[in-house]
């Protein structure tokens, strides 16, 4: 059974779960792809209706939820109403608000020389069946921002929650109990053998968020069947704190910034750059607003034992390589707890893990620099390009240094909540993966293009059907004087004369 099964915070029996039968998968797929053709063929106005259904339902399950995600991973009460509940509920006011717009056929502009009697639109076609996979640190969130936009776009889902969050995922699944056609949306439970499953039965495209191993494994196998794949992977965030930043706000924003859902969050800050003018301010102020923290109400449990041995790990080894720990920097003993821990770094980042790999977990790392260059130097130099932050009181200085970063989403003066933005594109570089989350340009990856010309030209020929006569040349010869900048005035009339001449023959197949 690869589900959780105690509750990572009490150490409590979780609710059991069933898992889907591997050998189902593919089945269920077929269903699904069924069934999204009549869902697609649906007016927009219908799918609107049925998901606008589901924002009520978020706001009133609120409490289930933030139970739910105590329980069953841990989170605080207030973090899971504020990253989890409302912005969900806004998430599909957003959708439902610019759906049609987003939908509409988009027409281009044809030249009526070259095209006579010709008009063409661009037309979002739903992408068919796709397959959602998902990690546990958003459980509700994450997977809400692809179902409702791309169940309006006209696509089927098959949903695989993950192991460590099952619970979450039915939950997701309930909101949309009773207002879909069967099999339009369909939950699959299971651990890496389901997804791995699921993306092998012929999705037309596979939604990932989740760990940069398993991005890699479902690329592959995307590769192989030439399927489309989306991936939100990991994350390496840092936080550059300028001279001139309001202490008081950056140590409380970096502070959130890296402990919120215990450092579970792919777009935690991982690695703070301190200008060394300011530095001993900061520190002073983040380790004493850190020894504030309730362990286990402000920050919570890791989710999984795993994940706290990766982070004691990191904490241990930066240690052995020179680091001080200033505070917190062991497990409490206590369910997954791990105590929120500030290191100090100095010598060669590339050698500790702490500073390079993905930590996932209460940790925050600061570097303290002598220059704004050396600091974005150093945020650069990291495999992951997912968001960074610049804190300083002149924000058009942040704003400058923002154009230097190699991430998806600089924030100035504020640190990764924007994923809670249904307007704002979430995405990154390098190997935080090349998905898009959230934004029209989500809905690009939802739906393909097609291009639809209608021709009402009465013309009995083109210009470049058969057969090929001397006018044609003449005709295109007579095109491409006229389009050149480098022709003269006169040499331009002359070819204007040529083509008016050679053209109507061209028409009418002569
Ligand atoms: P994970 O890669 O272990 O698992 C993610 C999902 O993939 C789970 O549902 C799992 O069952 C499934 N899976 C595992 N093996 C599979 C396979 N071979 N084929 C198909 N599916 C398979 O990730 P996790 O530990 O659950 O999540 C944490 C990671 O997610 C972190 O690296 C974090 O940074 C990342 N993340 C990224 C974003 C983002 O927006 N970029 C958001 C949240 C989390």
């Amino acid at each position: 059974m690869p589900f959780s099964t105690t509750s990572p915070l009490t150490g409590e029996p979780l609710a059991p779960v069933e898992a889907t039968p591997v050998g189902s998968v593919a089945q269920l797929v077929s269903r699904a792809r069924e069934a999204q053709a009549a869902w697609a063929s649906k007016p927009l106005e219908a799918r609107m209706e049925a998901i606008y259904r589901v924002k009520d339902r978020i706001l009133d399950a609120g409490e289930e939820i933030a139970r739910v995600l105590r329980t069953e991973c841990g989170k605080p009460e207030g973090e899971a109403w504020t990253a989890e509940v409302i912005p969900n509920a806004d998430l599909v006011e957003h959708w439902i608000e610019g759906i049609e717009e987003a939908l509409a056929p988009e027409e281009v502009s044809l030249d009526p020389m070259t095209y006579p009697g010709k008009s063409g639109a661009i037309h979002a076609v739903p992408r068919g069946v796709i397959a959602l996979i998902t990690p546990w640190n958003f459980p509700v969130a994450i997977p809400l921002r692809t179902i409702v936009p791309a169940l309006l776009a006209g696509n089927a889902i098959v949903f695989k929650p993950s192991e460590h969050s099952p619970r979450a995922g039915a939950l997701v699944a309930k909101l949309f109990e009773g207002l879909l056609p069967p099999d339009v949306f369909v939950l699959v439970q299971g651990g890496g053998d389901v997804g791995a499953a699921l993306v092998s039965s012929g999705p037309d495209l596979i939604v990932f968020t989740g760990s940069v191993p398993t991005g890699r494994k479902i690329a592959e196998a995307a590769a192989r069947a030439l399927t489309p794949v989306s991936l939100e992977l990991g994350g390496k965030d840092a936080a550059i704190v300028l001279d001139d930043a309001d202490v008081e706000r950056a140590a409380r924003g970096i502070v959130w910034g890296a402990f919120n859902n215990a450092g579970q969050n792919c777009a935690s800050i991982e690695r703070v750059y301190v200008h060394e003018k300011i530095a001993g301010a900061l520190v002073d102020r983040m380790v004493a607003l850190t020894r504030q923290l309730r362990v286990g109400e402000d920050v919570g449990p890791l989710t999984t034992q795993q994940q706290l041995e990766v982070v004691q790990r990191h904490v241990d080894g930066a240690r052995e390589l020179g680091a001080e720990v200033l505070c917190g920097g062991k497990a409490t003993g206590r369910g997954l707890l791990f105590e929120p821990t500030i290191v100090k770094v100095t010598g060669d980042e590339g050698r500790i893990p702490l500073m390079t790999d993905e930590t996932f977990g209460p940790v925050l790392p600061v570097v303290i620099v002598k220059s704004e260059d050396e600091a974005i130097r150093r945020a650069n130099d990291s495999r992951y390009g997912l968001t960074a932050s610049v804190w300083t009181k002149k924000t058009s200085r942040g704003e400058q240094l923002a154009e230097r970063l190699r991430a998806g989403v600089v924030t100035v003066n504020n640190h990764g909540f924007t994923a809670a933005i249904a307007a704002a594109p979430w995405s990154g570089v390098g190997e935080s993966g090349f998905g898009v989350t959230n934004s029209k340009h989500a809905l690009r990856e939802f739906t393909r293009p097609r291009f639809v010309l209608v021709d009402k030209s009465s013309a009995k020929s083109e210009l470049w059907w058969m057969p090929y006569t001397p006018s044609l040349v003449a005709t295109v010869k007579a095109m491409s004087i006229l389009r050149s900048a480098s022709r003269s005035i006169g040499e331009k009339l002359r070819a204007l004369i040529m083509l008016l001449s050679n053209a109507p023959k061209r028409l009418m197949g002569r």
